[in-house]
């Protein structure tokens, strides 16, 4: 049975994956990836390279990195990845087809590379894996002070067909109070370079939630990034989480903190959607007629994931698996510093076996958390049942609360504008008991 919802909190966590990596465990058997991967259909997998370097660590962030790169790390960490893509890609064999539909580099920060590294990495990624970044949508991260005229040279001439920015505000004061201080003026001259570096897709991430953030304010960040008419935009309630700079926010400022958020996702969202963008998520929106780029909508439920470096998943149909995960700054470090110094990367080290029910969940949350909904036969298809079989309680209770859209067509399980606007806490509803067991027990690091 599910673990009641309160409503008056909506910002529970961000499901962007499932299961969330805090619920994965050491594997006691090390499974060879060999054998992993060996039943599973290789012709239409994502890669995904992780750079887990930043030049500041923003005060909301809890992703796996850590600040600089100090005496040649950095080229000792794309050494330890060249060895990883090569054990991995001789893991998937040559009995049949391996193809890539996808690709992005990830982080951290993977524009903290120079123009060199970065030619470095496209080319460990396509001599190593086969992949033609040149033929397939590629994405990648960067940051105001990272994106410069010569890194963003290379990866447009390597391909790269989107380029994602994280501004947060584009008020410094807001900058300031979300422990990432950078300058408006620095901001708008990156933002010059990338659209002068003529990669397809930008998007924008916007942050909502900040301390002193006003609908005004979130406005005028919201006109500022509509200025440069990106392709995507993403808007993220700001979260505070253990360990993190922001991580000692004043308590009992909870309920009017749900409240700002819920009001500045309301302003930002009917903004967009005047603005000619629609919505591809609670967080995701895209300007009408721009180029969906795959990887990156979170869509696709059955294709095969490889993770390379050291904050990367990699997904087979039956194991998620990763290196272990940290925020914490020394552990950080200390897992990088492991991880360069592997030779063996021909095993799973970390993770959580997939069964049938939780295939089920993660199909229907990663679904329904999407503005077009899940598409009930295809659910049928692949698991034998309407979704309503294996989650009545809870899509009845969905229901009873109005997140679910009550005009979408029978054949499509769709969430209502409210539903949406609730998908941090209705993803966490759907989480087995066995996941949530796992992420309570696990101690941040
Ligand atoms: S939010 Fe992005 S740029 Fe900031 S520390 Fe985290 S990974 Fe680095």
């Amino acid at each position: 049975m599910s673990a009641p919802v309160n409503r008056t909190r909506p910002y529970q966590s961000y499901v962007y994956a499932y299961p969330h990596k805090t619920a994965y465990r050491p594997l006691p058997d090390r499974p060879s990836l060999r054998e992993l991967w060996s039943a599973e259909r290789k012709d239409a997998l994502s890669l995904y390279l992780h750079i887990p370097f930043c030049e500041v660590r923003c005060g909301f962030c809890n992703l796996f990195t850590r600040i600089g790169a100090p005496d040649e790390l950095s080229t000792r960490y794309l050494d330890a990845l060249d060895r990883q893509a090569t054990a991995v890609r001789d893991a998937l064999g040559d009995r049949d087809p391996v193809r890539f539909a996808a690709a992005a580099f990830g982080g951290g920060t993977p524009t903290f590379l120079t123009a060199g590294e970065l030619d470095r990495l496209c080319d460990i990624a396509e001599k190593r894996t086969g992949v033609d970044l040149r033929a397939v949508p590629l994405s990648v991260e960067t940051s105001p002070a990272t994106a410069t005229a010569d890194r963003l040279a290379v990866l447009a001439d390597r391909g790269a067909t989107r380029l994602s920015i994280g501004i947060q505000s584009f008020d410094d004061q807001e900058a300031r109070a979300a422990v990432r201080p950078q300058r408006r003026a620095d901001v708008e001259s990156a933002l010059s370079r990338i659209r002068d570096a003529r990669i397809p897709v930008l998007n924008i991430d916007l942050i909502y939630g900040i301390e002193g953030q006003t609908a005004r304010s979130w406005r005028r960040s919201l006109d500022a990034a509509l200025a440069w008419e990106p392709e995507e935009l993403y808007l993220y309630p700001l979260y505070v989480r253990p360990l993190t700079g922001l991580g000692r926010r004043a308590a009992g400022s909870n309920q009017a903190w749900d409240a700002q958020r819920l009001e500045l996702y309301r302003t930002g969202r009917d903004h967009l959607l005047t603005e000619g963008y629609e919505q591809v998520s609670m967080r995701m929106f895209r300007r009408t007629g721009a180029p969906a780029q795959g990887a990156d909508d979170h869509a696709c439920q059955t294709d095969g994931m490889i993770g390379l470096g050291c904050g990367a998943r990699s997904y087979t149909s039956a194991l998620h698996y990763s290196f272990d995960y940290a925020v914490d700054m020394h552990q950080v470090r200390s897992i990088i510093d492991d991880y360069t110094a592997t030779e063996d990367f021909g095993r799973a080290e970390v993770g959580r076996r997939i069964d049938e029910s939780e295939a089920r969940r993660r199909h229907l949350l990663q679904s329904l958390l999407q503005a077009e909904g899940m598409e009930v036969e295809g659910y049928r298809q692949r698991f034998g049942h309407h979704p309503a079989h294996d989650f009545g309680a809870e899509l009845e209770r969905f229901a009873s609360l109005g997140w679910l859209d009550e005009t979408a067509a029978p054949d499509r399980l769709r969430l209502s504008a409210e539903g949406l606007a609730h998908s941090d806490a209705l993803g966490p509803e759907l989480f087995s008991p066995a996941v949530r067991a796992a992420m309570a027990a696990y101690e941040p690091k």
